[in-house]
């Protein structure tokens, strides 16, 4: 007997890779995950949800709205929450993309673009990267045709770094037709130093077409959890709602999500040490005689022809390896960690460097 077939366009569908399972949890260096435990209040608030999951959640996610309301001075019908961003993204291209649609991304940039794109029946297209790894904008701006629904914007970009500059941006969404979804991936924006680097929001506020995707999966330290979120126009945020299956935010993941955001200075503590670890494995890496882009992130890229190679050679400490040349993008993506493993990193770089 064979079993029913999926639809043509999932032949063409990359499974999603994720980091290699690490010998030492702190030693996973390769999900850009964070080092540091759940926030302070967060494990309490979450247990004692706990003891209610035999209802369903809250489909409203009514607490997290009103929370991110608080914190971002947005009204509630502005955000569209879902398992992680990466799910409000699918649910956000199931809403707008179809057959013959075409969806404008950065490349190499993240993974689960090509997956969410293909699975609407749309075609991904993609723009490749500068030589210095960042967005070309303008490239993507001639990519446009009348067929584009959405265009995603990685800024920080994963897996090079670099965020895009908010005054380009701001040409590049004022020069875009208002049918146009101009998407801002904003995943590791609280990593952000660069003054010049794009404020989604601030766009957002200006153009209607402009959405911003955010997660409590990075900085918050939430990955498990899966809570992540849009802030966009109340008519974009109601198609996502609807968009996104029932109760898939669970009341054990608002709570955990609304105690991280009232953290506020807990947080900045925690980010702040990444950014320091951030600063220190650049230095580290480029003193060594690495070339390492700036990068904007909880991480830091090395390009490289021998990506699946060189995270071998860096084992047992666990980075991600991209395969392909330097111009495809390829090379090992390196997230920041505790400073024991950033320590262990940069000697296993040298290490290979110096063939010990
Ligand atoms: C990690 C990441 C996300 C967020 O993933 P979640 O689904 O929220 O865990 C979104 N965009 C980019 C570019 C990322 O790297």
């Amino acid at each position: 007997m064979t079993v029913p077939s999926p639809r043509p366009v999932f032949d063409a569908i990359p499974g999603y890779k994720a980091g290699r399972p690490a010998e030492h949890d702190e030693l996973k260096l390769s999900s850009n995950e964070n080092p540091f435990p759940p926030l302070p209040g967060v494990v309490e608030r979450a247990a004692a949800e706990l003891a209610r999951i035999n209802r369903y959640p809250d489909a409203g996610v009514a607490r997290l709205h009103a929370a991110l309301s608080r914190h971002l001075s947005r009204p509630e019908d502005t955000f569209a929450a879902g398992t992680g961003s990466v799910a409000v993204l699918f649910s956000l291209l199931d809403a707008y993309c179809g057959p013959g649609d075409e969806v404008v991304t950065a490349w190499r940039s993240f993974e689960a673009y090509p997956i969410a794109v293909t699975v609407t029946g749309a075609t991904h297209v993609t723009v490749p990267l500068r030589a210095d790894h960042t967005h070309d904008l303008d490239a993507m701006a001639a990519a446009v045709t009348d067929r584009t629904r959405v265009v995603v914007v990685c800024t920080p970009n994963n897996p090079t770094g670099p965020v895009v500059r908010h005054d380009e941006l701001e040409r590049f969404v004022a020069a875009l037709p208002s049918s146009v979804l101009v998407v801002v991936d904003e995943a590791y924006v609280e990593f952000v130093r660069d003054p010049d680097a794009a404020r989604g929001l601030d766009l957002q506020a200006r153009f209607d077409n402009v959405l911003v995707l955010r997660t409590l999966s990075k900085a918050y330290g939430l990955a498990g959890l899966r809570v992540g979120y849009l802030v966009g126009h109340p008519d974009v945020a109601a198609a996502v709602r609807k968009a996104t299956p029932p109760f898939s935010v669970s009341d054990v993941a608002q709570a955990a999500a609304v105690a991280s955001l009232d953290a506020v200075d807990e947080l900045a503590e925690r980010v702040d040490e990444v950014v320091q670890g951030r600063g220190l494995l650049l230095e580290g890496l480029r003193a060594q005689g690495w070339t390492v882009p700036d990068s904007q992130a909880n991480f830091v890229w090395l390009p490289s022809d021998q990506g699946p190679q060189l995270a071998e050679a860096f084992w047992p400490v666990a980075v991600r390896p991209f395969p392909g040349a330097v111009a495809d993008g390829g090379g090992v993506r390196v997230s920041v960690g505790t400073t024991s493993a950033n320590e262990r990193l940069l000697d296993v770089a040298a290490r290979h460097l110096t063939g010990r």
